[in-house]
């Protein structure tokens, strides 16, 4: 890869979105400096700046398997952390009126707490990239604009230069605006209505907890609005994390906490609860919106300067796409600079375009499944209810067939688009595996999808 002799970069934030993008950077760049606002401390341990951090955090595989390929070996190193790593033999997933596993289909998701998946990556970095560094308790407060082009970054009143910044400062963002008042066009923005509410606990994971499972995913619209999770992280714990939409939030109260995990289509995250005596409290996270800026239609953007990752599109939590999306993003971007070089004009708008592509799939994914809730609000685009429909039934045939199951975990994993699942192929094969699945009058014993506890 050709680095451009003396050039610099500079990358706001050091969340996920902004370690990756370094990383990408590093090959192009003499010098990546990641300038972060919080501090940012050695241990695994949630920080201020983000938030969501003390929630779980699953990395799916299309992002695992693009960090291993940058960070070779990372993978290893998070499970000897004690990340749990399980694929659809270690998940019971509640969906559709009962729970099911299934053989492994080829998609492994990686479980831990955020920061010590953050705290690895940043280690790594620092590590394999002698051309990175990072300044924490640094808060951007302002772009430096020359001649139409953003040529740096103000810290405190100083001004810190280089050929591109990249802001990767999260959901809220306010670099656009900054743009915008200078008078640039500001994105335009698309946001969806969730009302999502959370409340989180971690409490001691005992070996006896499930009996053949490591994950639990309870997300049953049928049963209404309520839905739960609960997956393992290092240090023999679970993050359990109880949810609704639209104005149903998840008590504070240990005794009414339990009641509403009671209350989900399975038993089983209640169960672990009962049996648990560490009364850890219940953390809550609410999320009004899922937001994302389009900035790949903008007309007119500075030269010198990008969003990305969650700055771009915040999902809803639930599907667990936002940090591998990051990582696609930032993948993008580095072909976009071998393409265009890092100072041309024509960057920005080549990297957008090719955001965009990679957001498209987990935000139409996402936005038709939180349309599904009669009280959603936002821009739904035409035919949300088809295919919703669609997806109903997919989600039906993944229980009686492999091919079906196996493709539907391929795009909830970002490793296949939402189309190959609307195949003439594929279509056929979902309409007999539905059929067969409604005529079953019990789901126990289909070919996938055995009932566990
Ligand atoms: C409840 C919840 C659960 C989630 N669960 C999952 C999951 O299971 N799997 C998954 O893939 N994704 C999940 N996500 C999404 C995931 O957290 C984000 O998509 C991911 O962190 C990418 O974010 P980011 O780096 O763009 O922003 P952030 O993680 O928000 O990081 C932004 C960084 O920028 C810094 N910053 C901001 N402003 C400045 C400034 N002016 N100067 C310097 N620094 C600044 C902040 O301090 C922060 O460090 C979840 C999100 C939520 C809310």
């Amino acid at each position: 890869m050709s680095r451009r002799e003396g050039s610099s970069a500079i990358v706001i934030g050091a969340g996920m979105a902004g370690l990756v993008t370094a990383r990408v950077l590093s090959d192009h760049v003499d010098r990546v400096r990641i300038l972060e606002r919080d501090h940012l401390p050695e241990d695994a341990i949630p920080r201020s700046g983000v938030p969501q951090g003390r929630r779980a955090h699953v990395l799916l595989t299309a992002g695992q398997r693009v960090l291993d390929g940058w960070f070779p070996g990372l993978a290893d190193e998070l499970r000897a952390g004690g990340a749990v790593a399980f694929d659809t033999d270690g998940l019971v997933w509640h969906q559709g009126g009962a729970s099911w596993t299934a053989s492994d289909l080829g998609v492994c998701a990686l479980s831990m707490s955020r920061p010590l998946l953050e705290t690895t990556v940043r280690r790594r970095l620092l590590r394999q990239r002698p051309n990175v560094s990072v300044a924490d308790d640094t808060a951007v407060d302002g772009l430096v604009l020359e001649d139409g082009r953003v040529v740096g970054v103000q810290v405190d009143g100083v001004q810190h230069r280089a050929d591109l910044v990249v802001a990767c400062s999260g959901r809220h963002t306010r670099f656009l605006d900054l743009l915008a008042e200078r008078g640039f066009p500001a994105p335009e923005v698309s946001a969806i209505g969730i009302d999502l509410a959370c409340g989180t606990r971690v409490v001691p994971r005992q070996p006896d907890d499930l009996t053949r499972a490591v994950a639990v995913e309870v997300d049953d619209p049928a049963q209404g609005r309520r839905m739960g999770r609960m997956v393992p992280a290092e240090g023999n714990r679970w993050i359990i994390t109880l949810g609704s939409f639209h104005d149903d939030a998840p008590p504070i109260e240990l005794a009414a906490y339990e009641d509403f995990a009671r209350c989900l289509a399975s038993p089983l995250i209640a169960d672990v609860l009962a049996r648990t005596e560490v009364l850890t409290p219940v953390l809550t996270y609410r999320m009004p919106t899922s937001r994302r800026r389009h900035v790949e239609r903008l007309d007119r953007t500075p030269a010198g300067f990008l969003v990305l990752g969650d700055a771009i599109c915040s999902l809803n939590p639930v599907h667990a796409q936002g940090m591998s999306s990051a990582v696609l993003q930032a993948q993008a971007l580095g072909r976009a600079i071998a393409r265009h070089g890092l100072t041309s004009p024509q960057l920005a708008r080549a990297f957008y375009r090719q955001a965009a592509k990679v957001v498209d799939a987990p935000w139409r994914l996402a936005a038709a499944a939180d349309f599904a809730h009669p009280c959603t609000s936002g821009p739904e685009s035409v035919g949300t209810g088809l295919v919703n429909r669609y997806l109903d039934m997919v989600l039906r045939a993944c229980r009686t067939s492999i091919p079906v199951a196996r493709q539907t975990l391929r795009v909830q994993n970002l490793l296949a688009r939402p189309a190959s699942l609307m195949t003439p192929v594929m279509v056929l094969r979902v309409l007999l595996a539905a059929r067969r699945f409604s005529v079953a009058a019990n789901p126990a014993g289909h070919e996938v999808g055995n009932p566990v506890g």
